[in-house]
């Protein structure tokens, strides 16, 4: 293990709670760049990652063999602390960190409407790759965990990611996917089990009129049947057979990212604007759970959400402060108070178990 310590001899910033700005600051960012300042107070009120910048945290864990020299941590942290602690009434401008993200991602360069939820999962990555506890990572082997149960397989599948992948990102918000396929023809089933950073949900159909979050849930988890051309090849049988295929969630995050996917395939040209109905607390998800004994209920405390066409659309975030547990609405530099109620057209919404 190589010392980790800070890459800058400057000593951290003294930081206490009590100087904490009640409120943080808004983002001095252009309005097509609504994706990004949207993302970027979502992920500032997630109370473990801001507290995680906030107490300099992340300089322990600050990886120096990262190909984008920490940079992009650094300046994250930076604009955190700049958001929570500063005085001024002035909008906070995040000019520095835009240069991070732009050289990390160069998709982003320029001003054009990006989808929110690209956004997020690229934002993760950088971060994650930039802490990333794990600095040398193994040299891949081949392990076959089908002849343990499945229990113990999803264990083993997640510490093998943890040999590679394994950072405070990681810890908040990464979960594990379990996806059953069954034989028709045997009864055979095997497993799969991937990381997930979020779950995009189809938006359940009912004819007119409102569905709710678990239809969504529902529809995303249904047991699929894969015939004809899609026939897999079973294990057992050692040919190719109609299947019954289901996901369940192994591991649920403590952050979980729910995506609505209100964008058609097609990207672009058509947006779903049906009414998705979901509780502000309480979103009890053990029915979607592996083993049903596992806690899975969670609390809304971010929403990025998207109104307009795919054209020219803007983004919004509603977020609940981790200090007061008020809800904000944050539309560019500007933010109010607001009673939540219902969102119509959110994009994703994050949740955290207990009280975040
Ligand atoms: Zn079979």
């Amino acid at each position: 293990w190589p010392p980790r310590g800070p890459p800058h001899p400057r000593s951290p910033p003294k930081f206490n709670h009590f100087s904490l700005s009640h409120f943080q600051q808004t983002l001095k960012i252009s309005s097509k760049s609504c994706f990004m300042n949207s993302i970027l107070q979502c992920l500032s009120n997630t109370h473990s990652l801001r507290d995680y910048c906030l107490h300099n945290s992340h300089r322990r864990d600050l990886n120096n063999n990262s190909r984008t020299n920490t940079a992009l941590m650094e300046e994250f942290a930076k604009l955190i602390q700049t958001m929570w602690t500063s005085s001024s009434s002035e909008a906070v401008s995040p000019s520095e960190f835009k240069t991070q993200i732009q050289r990390y991602a160069p998709r982003f360069v320029g001003y054009n409407q990006q989808d929110a939820q690209e956004f997020l999962r690229f934002l993760l990555d950088g971060l994650h790759n930039e802490v990333n506890r794990v600095t040398v990572r193994p040299r891949g082997t081949v392990e076959d965990f089908d002849h343990l149960p499945d229990e113990e397989k999803g264990k083993k599948m997640w510490s093998k990611y943890l040999e590679r992948e394994d950072s405070k990102i990681v810890d908040l918000f990464v979960g594990q996917l379990k996806s059953s396929l069954t034989c028709s023809h045997c009864g055979f089933c095997s497993t799969v089990f991937d990381p997930f950073w979020d779950l995009s949900l189809p938006i359940a159909k009912k004819g007119y009129g409102e569905v709710s979050l678990m239809d969504c849930m529902r529809l995303f988890t249904k047991e699929d049947v894969l015939d004809g051309d899609e026939k897999p090849t079973c294990y057992r049988c050692k040919a190719r057979r109609r299947c019954t295929k289901k996901f369940t969630i192994q591991k649920f995050p403590k952050i979980l990212v729910l995506h609505l996917k209100r964008f058609s395939e097609a990207r672009r040209t058509s947006k779903l604007s049906t009414f998705v109905n979901f509780p502000m607390k309480d979103l009890d998800l053990r029915e979607f759970a592996s083993d049903n004994s596992i806690n899975a209920v969670y609390n809304l405390y971010a929403v990025s959400n998207h109104s307009g066409t795919t054209m020219g659309g803007h983004y919004t975030a509603y977020c609940r402060n981790p200090n007061s547990g008020e809800w904000y609405t944050f539309n560019d530099s500007r933010f109010h108070s607001t009673y939540v109620r219902c969102f119509y057209l959110c994009c994703f919404l994050s949740w955290s178990q207990g009280s975040q």
